[in-house]
Order: structure tokens, then C-alpha cells, then sequence
């Protein structure tokens, strides 16, 4: 059994070029009119192959093919809004080749045994609407219940709750609960998505199984100390917290270095008032962004990150503050599904190999409640994606589907991970 590497190909291009604007690439974002036609596509696609289909009280979106039994429903999909002037295949990806996958399970007349739920989550890349990952955060149920009225558009001020209530379709923004799923309900979630960077471009390789999520920790430093003049007072005197905050930034990329784990860790900007030429700085900012995907040594970065501003501080006379906005652990792969992933491309001698998502994904969020399982594939444009030149062609797109289909056979008749 193969899937239709053309039928794949003209569909994701067809809903994928719902949004395009003029500037170049696609703006569809969640409740917007355009992400509603998206939306009547897909359900009328997924109706056209007799899937059960719903959307949930937030927005996303479930067609149901049953299996042989009455089990756990496998769950596999992705996002369907896009970043400003995206491309065709950032989550779309995910979504179609799991449509695909189903169609030709269903006009071969093959059932699993578990059934499959595809999905399609909302406000992943929360372009207006902040936050990131928002449906499947609505499925784990980590969202606020007041949420519809405490997130607001980024540009205009409007409140979740009236484009959710013009958007209709089921969506509620008084019952943002209701789209919470019972993780006993299912048996696992699989994503299929780009990769993102130009990891897989440079080894020369279709296909990754992804083996960890790194976790984001993103928080923002404050130090205080005393301004003066930048003549007058000696340099043994000083309270000087644009010259900590260089050396804590400085500290910040030896130490995600040090770690021989691919740490990727960032000091975007240094904010220092009053800001002038002759003035020495009594206050600094400086916001730290790192990605680890070891559980471990993700909480020992923090720690020594702040050990070292504490003994800069102490060193300066200075006070601080740490003030977080950003506290996502590590999310791991289910090393079962892994294997069956392997499987399935070796089944269809597709190279492949395995990498860490730095990247987050709606899988983060599935995987507090479900084992996952991700298969990434080859941005073939220099690795580019969010923009318009993103890319993978048309044979990276049906490995991707054929190793999903081969995945959800076997997972279909799968007893337990
Ligand atoms: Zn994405």
C-alpha cells in the first residue's frame, strides 16, 4: 500500500494557497475568514472519504476513520494557521499527509484495528492571537477558562472571545473547556512536519524520526545598581550594570557551550538606562532565551546562569530580579514509536536518521498526556521556512506520507507501548 504522491501534491497546494497575499506567501490565521474557507476545504475532504468529522468548541478540527475495534483512536495531524506570509507546508504538511494516509486505507478497503483521528490545530503559530500552540493546549487542557477574554489581538486589541463568537462553526468561547479531550480516549499522537532548518538539507537525507522536543526557558534579568558620572566616579566605586550584563550575556553562551549538547541559548538585547554616553547605568535588562532538550541539564543551565548573576552582582554591589515568561520542559518521543517509525521507512528503503526538534511543536504539549511519536522532513530550500520561500518537494512530501501510513498500520494494530 502507497499513498497518491499527486493527489497529495495538488490538495496541499490547493488548501496551502488559501491566504496568500500579495506581498508573497500565505497569511491564514485562526478565525479569520480565509482560515474558514481553509476549513470548509478540509472537513468537505475529509466527509468526501466518510471520516466522523467535528470541530471542537475552540476550533479544531477531527475526522474520525473507525478501526476493526472499539480502542484508543490513534491521533495524527498538525496545525493549519500559518506566520505572516508563510509558506505551504509548515503544519499543512502534517494534516494532509495524514488525510492521504487515511484515503488509501480507506479505497483499499483496509481497516485497523485501532481507529485514527486525524486533527487540525488551531492558533498554533498565534499570530494575532498570542500565546503559541493554543489548540492543542485547549485538548490538554492547560488553558485558562477565561482565556477568550484575557488574550486579545496583538494589533487591533480585540478580545479572543468576538473573533472566536463571528468565526461560529461550533466555536464557544464560553466553553473553551468542552475541547478538552480524555487522554484514555487515545493511544498516542503522531506529527509529521518540516524541519525547519537545514539540518536534514546538509546530511542529504529525506527524513528524520525525531527522538526529543528541547524545552524553552525564556526569562528577563533586571539589575539595579547607582548612576554617575562616567569622569568622576573611579572605576573601584562603581555600581555598573551594563558592565554585569555583558559579562552575565557573555556567561550565557559559554555555558549553553559547555554543555556538549547542542544548547542553544540566546541574550537577544541589552537594555540599559539612562542610557547615555557619559552616564554610568544604573539599571540593565537583558532577556535569556535557551533550548535544551536533556531534562537535566535544562534545570542545571538555570541554575548556573543565576549563580553566576548572583556572584556578578556581589562582585558590583548591584540588586536583581528574575522575572519568567517562558517555562516549557523537554518533551521526549515514545522510544516504541521511534522503533516503529524506523520500521517503516527502512520497510520503504527512505534514509533516514534521528535529531532533536529545537523548534516547538503542538507534540509538546500531547506529549504531557500521550506517548508521541514525530517524523520531520527536508526543507529543501536552504533549510528556509516561515517565509515564502519555504519548500519541500514533491518526493520528500510522499516519503513523509508513506512512512506515516506504513507508522499508522502498524501502531493500528499495535497492543500497547
Ligand atoms: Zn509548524
Amino acid at each position: 500500500m502507497r499513498i497518491n504522491r499527486e493527489r497529495l501534491w495538488e490538495k496541499q497546494h490547493e488548501v496551502g494557497a488559501i491566504g496568500a497575499v500579495k506581498e508573497g506567501g500565505v497569511s491564514r490565521f485562526a478565525w479569520t475568514p480565509e482560515y474558514k474557507e481553509a476549513c470548509g476545504k478540509l472537513m468537505g475532504w475529509m466527509e468526501e472519504i466518510g471520516l466522523e468529522v467535528r470541530m471542537d468548541t475552540v476550533g479544531n478540527i477531527f475526522g474520525r476513520y473507525e478501526g476493526r475495534e472499539e480502542l484508543p483512536a490513534i491521533l495524527c495531524g498538525s496545525h493549519f494557521d500559518t506566520v505572516p506570509n508563510g509558506g505551504y507546508f509548515d503544519g499543512l504538511t502534517g494534516i494532509m499527509a495524514a488525510l492521504e494516509a487515511v484515503t488509501i486505507m480507506k479505497e483499499e478497503g483496509y481497516k485497523p484495528r485501532r481507529p485514527i483521528e486525524i486533527v487540525a490545530f488551531i492558533n498554533e503559530e498565534a499570530s494575532q492571537f498570542l500565546g503559541g500552540t493554543f489548540g492543542s493546549k485547549a485538548m490538554c487542557g492547560t488553558l485558562p477558562e477565561d482565556y477568550a477574554d484575557t488574550c486579545c489581538h496583538r494589533v487591533t486589541g480585540e478580545p479572543l472571545r468576538r473573533a472566536m463568537t463571528e468565526f461560529g462553526m461550533g466555536t464557544d468561547p464560553d466553553r473553551i473547556g468542552a475541547s478538552r479531550i480524555k487522554p484514555e480516549d487515545y493511544f498516542c499522537f503522531i506529527e509529521v512536519h518540516i524541519e525547519q532548518g537545514r539540518y536534514l538539507l546538509d546530511k542529504g537525507i529525506p527524513l528524520s524520526v525525531v527522538s526529543d522536543i528541547a524545552g524553552i526557558k525564556q526569562f528577563y534579568i533586571e539589575l539595579h545598581g547607582v548612576s554617575c558620572h562616567a569622569g568622576g566616579m573611579a572605576m573601584k566605586d562603581r555600581h555598573d550594570t551594563l558592565q554585569a550584563a555583558a559579562a552575565i550575556a557573555v556567561e550565557v553562551e559559554r555555558l549553553a557551550m559547555a554543555t556538549g549538547n547542542d544548547t542553544r541559548s540566546t541574550v537577544g538585547y541589552i537594555e540599559s538606562k539612562p542610557g547615555e554616553h557619559n552616564i554610568i547605568a544604573n539599571c540593565s535588562v537583558l532577556p535569556v532565551d535557551y533550548r535544551e532538550a536533556d531534562d537535566k541539564i535544562w534545570n542545571r543551565l538555570y541554575e548556573d546562569i543565576l549563580d553566576f548573576v548572583e556572584k556578578e552582582c556581589g562582585k558590583r554591589g548591584l540588586t536583581w530580579s528574575v522575572h519568567s515568561t517562558c517555562d516549557l520542559a523537554p518533551a521526549h518521543c515514545n522510544r516504541k514509536i521511534m522503533e516503529v517509525m524506523e520500521h517503516a521507512a527502512e520497510d520503504l528503503k527512505i534514509p533516514h536518521n534521528e535529531m532533536v526538534s529545537f523548534p516547538c511543536h503542538d507534540a509538546v504539549n500531547m506529549e504531557r498526556i500521550l506517548p508521541i511519536g514525530m517524523i520531520f522532513v527536508r526543507s529543501s530550500n536552504g533549510g528556509l521556512s516561515h517565509c515564502p520561500e519555504e519548500y519541500t518537494t514533491k518526493e520528500d512530501l510522499g516519503d513523509s506520507a508513506d512512512v506515516l501510513l506504513g507508522t499508522l498500520k502498524t501502531l493500528g494494530e499495535t497492543e500497547k507501548l
